[in-house]
């Protein structure tokens, strides 16, 4: 048994985990853990070694060895590749793509599931990303899977983007459906319901109120691990 819980948030790009997963952080003293930026930095690393995003087993033996890591800073989490931050350049919709591209090879999803148990299992975490709750953490005090309307996904990211470095909103949302496609249908943890995570439609909620609700459902259980658990 844990002493502070592992909560696993799951859902495609735009369905607010990275805002959710922060906010929920902060309120409950968890770590957060972003594994979607470990595959980004994945095909960040890809890219400046020269290994092609198609090439599985190159790929797999550069994760293998992958100097990943994650530094509190200030509030944010930086990610650091090689000891270099790299919490800037993995953002790029270019490495979007990598990202999911890399990810869809099992010897890059082995290395890095590998990582994130060994960062998440003494528990006190909240882990984002298509398969925490499904295959890093099964057994997760709590999962939830949020999801919104690919238009409103769309319209989150493309705001995300100052506007003189904004692309045409039909840009974004092709990106944003392609990524979708990309990501639920590949052959190894493709995006799905973990069994027993419960799913919040974020259409028309603010982040606050996903926050709200997200607490209302944890169990008691989960609760228990947490500063202040019977309040919050
Ligand atoms: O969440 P984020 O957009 O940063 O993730 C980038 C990509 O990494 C996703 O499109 C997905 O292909 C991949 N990913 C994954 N499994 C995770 C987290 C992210 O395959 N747990």
């Amino acid at each position: 048994m844990r002493e502070r819980p592992i909560i696993t948030i799951d859902g495609p790009s735009g369905a607010g985990k990275t805002t959710v997963s922060k906010r929920l952080a902060e309120r409950a003293s968890l770590t957060r853990l972003d594994t979607g930026a470990m595959y980004r930095a994945c095909a960040l690393a890809a890219r400046e070694a020269g290994v092609p995003w198609s090439d599985g087993a190159r790929l797999g033996r550069l994760c293998a060895d992958l100097r990943l890591a994650f530094r509190q800073e200030g509030g944010e989490m930086r990610i650091l590749l090689c000891g270099e931050d790299a919490s800037e350049a993995i953002r790029t919709p270019e490495i979007s793509m990598g990202a999911s591209e890399v990810s869809t090879h099992k010897a890059v999803r082995e290395a890095m599931v590998r990582l994130q148990r060994k960062m998440g299992e003494k528990g006190g975490v909240v882990l984002e990303g298509r398969d925490t709750g499904t295959v890093v953490f099964p057994d997760a005090d709590a999962k939830f899977v949020l999801d919104a309307a690919a238009a409103v996904r769309a319209r989150r990211r493309f705001l995300e983007w100052g506007a003189g470095e904004r692309k045409p909103f039909e840009e974004v949302l092709r990106e944003v459906l392609l990524r979708d496609i990309q990501d639920s249908t590949r052959e190894h943890s493709p995006l799905r319901m973990a069994e027993g995570a419960v799913y919040i439609d974020t259409t028309t909620m603010t982040a606050e109120e996903v926050v709200e609700e997200m607490l209302r459902r944890l169990l008691p259980e989960a609760r228990k691990g947490l500063p202040g658990g019977a309040t919050l």
